[in-house]
């Protein structure tokens, strides 16, 4: 009974280990932040949004960024 309560534990803790240093390993990539935070034009009203709050919209093989959904509407004419 012991053996098997053991076994239990070493196979919990073989599981929960690698996702717990995964998990620490995180914080260590900021970049992709860092670049998703940064300003984009609004094409429609020239206001400057963060790219990862912006409403974006492929158009032409391009991405664009808009402040809101009525901007991006207004950009491809619906
Ligand atoms: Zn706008």
């Amino acid at each position: 009974m012991r053996l098997a309560l053991l076994v239990l534990v070493v196979a919990v803790l073989l599981f929960v280990l690698p996702t717990l240093l995964r998990r620490l390993r995180v914080p260590a990539a900021p970049r992709v932040d860092a670049l998703a935070d940064e300003l984009v034009k609004d094409p429609v009203c020239r206001t400057y949004v963060v790219k990862s709050r912006a409403v974006s919209r492929a158009a032409g093989g391009d991405t664009r960024y808009f402040c809101s959904d009525e901007c991006a509407d207004r950009f491809t004419g619906e």
